[in-house]
């Protein structure tokens, strides 16, 4: 398990990789079973792919989640992996394309709301390492956590 979250792009090349080389996908990227199925679409997920070194952070998460009777509140998957930009930027580059980041209830949390996750999730996810997006300063993103802060 990764116990340090780096902080900016630097740090976050320098552990995960760069996303700029063309097999990122293939060294990097694993599937891991989720200790609960989700919903993506309306449809089960048994599976996620992330980051190869975050796989026990984001297992540790969920398998918390199910221990302490949380599934209710985390059920809706949004994706870890995606290569695509920021959400309003045509530049940045997202931080789902390193498969460190998580969109959780989607239709709850949306971009820039200020409804958030309970504090008990928000500190699971913490102690797991994740940065929530509902903490952010420029633009609130509750669906969001990463396994990074400075980007
Ligand atoms: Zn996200």
């Amino acid at each position: 398990m990764l116990d340090k979250t780096p902080n900016g792009l630097a740090e976050i090349n320098q552990v995960f990789g760069s996303i700029d080389d063309p097999n990122f996908e293939n060294k990097y990227i694993r599937a891991f079973p989720m200790p609960y199925a989700l919903l993506y679409n309306g449809q089960t997920v048994v599976h996620a792919r992330c980051h190869y070194l975050l796989i026990d952070n984001f297992t540790q998460v969920f398998q918390e989640i199910q221990k302490r009777g949380l599934c209710d509140q985390v059920k809706n998957y949004g994706g870890i992996y995606q290569v695509r930009k920021e959400r309003g930027s045509t530049t940045k580059p997202s931080v789902h394309c390193w498969a460190i980041a998580i969109d959780l209830e989607e239709d709850k949390y949306p971009l820039g709301s200020t409804a958030r996750f309970s504090d008990d999730i928000v500190q699971i996810f913490k102690d797991a390492g994740f940065a929530y997006g509902g903490d952010f300063v420029h633009r609130l993103d509750p669906m969001h956590w990463q396994f990074c802060t400075g980007y």
